[in-house]
């Protein structure tokens, strides 16, 4: 085998469960045969026949193996041998470390060896800030985590990020590992809900007195790769959005619910800044869309309409209160996102050179979406698993209903790609890893709904795409695999002389839709877009973590964990 040849066997380089039936690619017509501990045969598999998937231009066998018993096995394939490894525990360490990935992110407090190991720093980002609107507005509003490979800190972005952890929580509490060695280890509250909960603290502390949320605080551009406590530029408060706040009343909304019984001061503090930010939605409905300062060149997170992040705000305070008003707000802003000319409202806000990127305005909400740009889902996982039946014929019949028929068109998007991965050919883009985790988030939920077998093994399947089983060959979390991403777009990791990058952090993946120039150079036209990926520092494009990419990638290690 020459040296840029990737193995014929594709696998889950971290391991299986034993609860769930082991999937493994395959390149070569070839028989697979799998040995166990004492090099006996098994399994042998003669009818493999490789066809041609046209994500990445493979032609690759989805072989499942079935379930098998806790061991080693060795798996064979001609010239290729791969080890696997099952357990009843097999992803309790890596569900772990994407929570604590985000211990890792922290800002404005020091991160210590006896947590951090060899990854300690000093405080990072300790200032007082300005609001970039009002200069004489100076505050100290430390905390939350880093974004992503940048140091920028953002309240939508945020607020998906801690919903995604607290709705794990709530529905799988025993997957979601514990003992973290993270500074509030061994308070009696889950590491889960610790780790969220500083995120929560700082999203607390951008609200403004109106009732409104600061879109974001960071500096004017992008740090260079330095270490946090070495970026000393000031930062800034940037002004409120309808987005951030909407989406940080949700998220402060549901927090009040998931930490009653552990703290009820901050379960009542976080509910009252819920109200008082929906106060000012009822000030200012009219929804504007989010324009930074044009000097300020961090994340924007902009977003063309603020009709998921309402639904999602009046969905949880209805969850919070029962009360008919934020039921009906709910309603209106649900059917209202139906009107074409809604849509169409939307359309025209896009530049003309940017609307082949959003072809995707289509009326009505995508109840199937997680992501900080839609998360018409999580106002979708409200209203099925917290509000329920009292969400009467709308927030009830009507979204299950519609989250059942889109949610159960997956399997077959799965069943068309060679590696069982939940994209289409198309849908290899910036952070394609979100949609890959959104779908199987959505996979999980229906077979909660459904009780459908075919569900988890096809959800399960796309933690095994990024663990490894893909066109690439490579483990998209740092720490975890043998052939595994080392250069993320991470800025510590970039500048840390550490070998190792931080440890738990989800790679974006494969980008062939808005690539740099430099990753175009490099890959050419002809590679397909499954394929599309440098494990370089520099390609933001394909290499980047995200808080919340990793969150999506906790909630369904969390569920997978959890059936052990
Ligand atoms: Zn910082």
């Amino acid at each position: 085998m020459g040296t840029n040849v990737l193995p014929e066997i594709r696998i889950n380089q971290t391991g299986y469960m034993t609860a769930l039936p082991v999937f493994v690619g395959v390149l070569s017509e070839k028989s697979l045969q799998v040995k166990d501990s004492k090099g006996n045969v098994i399994i042998e598999k003669n009818d493999i026949k490789p066809e041609l998937d046209a994500s990445s231009g493979d032609n690759v066998a989805l072989v499942n193996l079935g379930m098998l018993a806790e061991g080693e096995y060795t798996l064979v394939s001609g010239e290729c041998e791969r080890k696997i490894t099952v357990s009843d525990k097999a992803y309790d360490a890596v569900t772990g470390a994407l929570i604590k990935g985000l211990y890792f992110q922290r800002c404005g407090c020091g991160l210590k060896e006896e947590h951090a190991g060899i990854y300690a720093h000093p405080a990072c980002h300790t200032a007082e800030c300005t609001d970039w609107e009002d200069r004489s507005i100076k505050k100290k509003v430390l905390g939350g985590w880093h974004d992503a490979g940048d140091y920028g800190k953002y309240v939508g972005p945020g607020a998906v990020t801690v919903a995604h952890m607290l709705y794990a929580h709530k529905l799988f509490p025993a997957g979601c590992t514990d003992n973290l060695n993270i500074p509030e280890s061994g308070n009696g509250v889950p590491d889960i809900l610790n780790e969220a909960r500083y995120e929560l603290e700082w999203m607390l502390k951008m609200q403004k007195d109106d009732g409104s949320f600061y879109h974001k605080l960071t500096k004017d551009h992008f740090a260079p790769f330095i270490m946090p406590e070495t970026d000393t530029d000031p930062e800034y408060l940037i002004p409120p959005s309808h987005c951030a706040t909407e989406a940080a009343i949700a998220c402060l909304a549901l927090g009040s619910r998931i930490y009653k019984e552990y703290d009820a001061d901050f379960s009542e503090k976080m509910f009252a800044a819920a109200l008082k930010g929906w106060e000012w939605v009822e000030k200012n409905p009219e929804f504007k869309p989010f324009m930074g300062p044009r000097e300020v060149r961090t994340g924007g997170y902009g977003d063309l309409s603020d009709k998921d992040e309402r639904f999602w705000a009046a969905c949880e305070l209805f969850a919070c209160t029962g009360e008919e008003k934020y039921k009906e707000a709910a309603e209106k802003t649900y059917e209202l996102a139906k009107d074409p000319k809604e849509a169409e409202k939307i359309r025209e806000m896009i530049p003309e050179p940017m609307r082949r990127f959003f072809d995707k305005i289509k009326p009505g909400l995508d109840l199937t979406q997680y992501g900080w740009m839609d998360v018409s889902g999580l106002g979708s996982i409200c209203c099925l698993f917290e509000i329920g039946e009292k969400g009467g014929s709308i927030l009830y019949d009507e979204v299950k209903r519609i989250f059942l028929e889109k949610t159960g068109k997956l399997p077959e998007v799965c069943r068309e790609s060679g590696y069982g991965t939940a994209l289409k050919e198309d849908q290899y883009v910036w952070g394609s890893i979100l949609t890959v985790m959104s779908n199987a988030m959505s996979m999980i939920l229906n077979r909660m709904l459904t009780g459908n077998d075919e569900m988890l093994e096809y959800a399960a399947n796309q933690f095994n795409y990024a663990l490894g089983l893909n066109a690439l060959d490579i483990s998209f979390v740092t720490g975890f695999g043998e052939r595994r991403v080392m250069f993320p777009h991470h800025r510590p990791s970039g500048a840390d002389n550490i070998e190792e990058p931080v440890p738990g952090l989800i790679s974006g993946g494969p980008n062939k839709k808005m690539t740099y120039p430099e990753t175009k150079e490099k890959l050419g036209e002809d590679t397909p877009p499954a394929k599309y990926f440098r494990d370089e520092t520099p390609s933001a494009d394909t290499n980047e973590i995200a808080i919340y990419w990793n969150s999506p990638t906790i909630f369904v290690g969390a569920y997978l964990n959890s059936l052990q």
